[in-house]
Formats: structure tokens, C-alpha cells, sequence
């Protein structure tokens, strides 16, 4: 017999309460918005990675050729328009939502009370507090001890 089990998650930059990347920023690139969203003001950011190092959802990478921090920042401009994101848009299987906790309750009410956001391999909700809500599948929601085959693939 044997015990392995697998499953997908989708996973970009989680806007935390607490943001470790933009805590360790050491110019306030790094920042929080007026819609709530974290993402590096290029004008300040100096590429020094130290956000890379401290997101443990490895979010922020440096892009090679601006020599600045790059990531996920919501899809902002489309937010502040009124549109999603384009990677809810995009999902053929319509796995992904976004918006405010409350709206995603309302709009989720029938599955709300299972949803996490610290499934394996993601770090404990306590590190940064993460904006994530995901619905598990069975084997994600019954492990929380099981390990990580192919960490190269993954680029862990
Ligand atoms: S997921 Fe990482 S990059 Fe995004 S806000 Fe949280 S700590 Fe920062
Ligand atoms: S790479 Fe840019 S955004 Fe990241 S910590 Fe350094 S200055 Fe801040
Ligand atoms: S499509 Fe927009 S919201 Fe989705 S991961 Fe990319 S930047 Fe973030």
C-alpha cells in the first residue's frame, strides 16, 4: 500500500495583515494601498530582495531586467475599475474569486465554515496572516503532516 496523496493549489501574493515582505522593506517600496492591496512602488525600490527572503510564499521575485521587486498586486488597476482580477477571469474551471472577506462569505455561505488558509505545504495563518481562503479537497484538508515529493520542481 502506499500513502501519497496530491492536489493543486493556485497561489500569487495573499495581501497579508502582516506583511513580512513589506516589513522588512527597507525603503517603504514595499506598501500597503488605499484598496488594501501590497505591491513595490518601483520609484523606491533599490532590488535589494529582502522581500523575496521574507515572504514565505515566496510571492515577490526580482525581474532581471528592471532590477526591481515584482509581484502580484491584485490586478489594481482593474480592482479600482470595478473588474476582477484577470486570473479569476481566466480560470476555465472558475476555481478563483476575489474581493472583500465579507463579499466572499456572502457569495460562499455554503462551504464557508471549511475554508483555510494554511493547507499544507502553506505556512501557519499566524506567520503573516495571509488573505487567503481556500476550500480544501479531503486529502488537503486531513493532511497537515504529509511532505513535499518534487521541492526542485516547485523551486522550494
Ligand atoms: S504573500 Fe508574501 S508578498 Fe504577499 S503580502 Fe504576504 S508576505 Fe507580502
Ligand atoms: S527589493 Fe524593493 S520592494 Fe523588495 S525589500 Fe528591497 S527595496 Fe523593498
Ligand atoms: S492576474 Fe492579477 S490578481 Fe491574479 S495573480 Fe496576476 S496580478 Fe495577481
Amino acid at each position: 500500500s502506499q500513502d501519497a496523496f496530491a492536489y493543486h493549489i493556485s497561489l500569487a501574493c495573499n495581501h497579508c495583515a502582516n506583511p513580512a515582505c513589506a516589513q522588512v522593506c527597507p525603503t517603504e517600496a514595499m506598501h500597503r494601498d488605499e484598496l488594501g492591496l501590497i505591491w513595490p512602488d518601483h520609484s523606491k525600490c533599490i532590488g535589494c530582495g529582502y522581500c523575496t527572503m521574507a515572504c514565505p510564499y515566496h510571492a515577490p521575485a526580482i525581474d532581471k531586467t528592471l532590477k526591481r521587486s515584482s509581484k502580484c498586486d491584485g490586478c489594481r488597476e482593474r480592482i479600482a475599475a470595478g473588474l476582477a482580477p484577470i486570473c479569476v477571469e481566466a480560470c476555465p474551471l472558475r476555481a478563483l474569486d476575489f474581493g472583500e472577506k465579507g463579499e466572499l462569505h456572502e457569495r460562499h455561505e455554503d462551504y464557508w465554515d471549511e475554508v483555510r488558509g494554511d493547507i499544507l505545504p502553506l505556512p501557519e495563518e499566524s506567520a503573516t496572516g495571509p488573505n487567503l481562503f481556500i476550500l480544501p479537497s479531503p486529502a488537503a484538508a486531513e493532511n497537515r503532516s504529509g511532505s513535499i515529493a518534487n521541492r526542485k520542481e516547485l523551486n522550494l
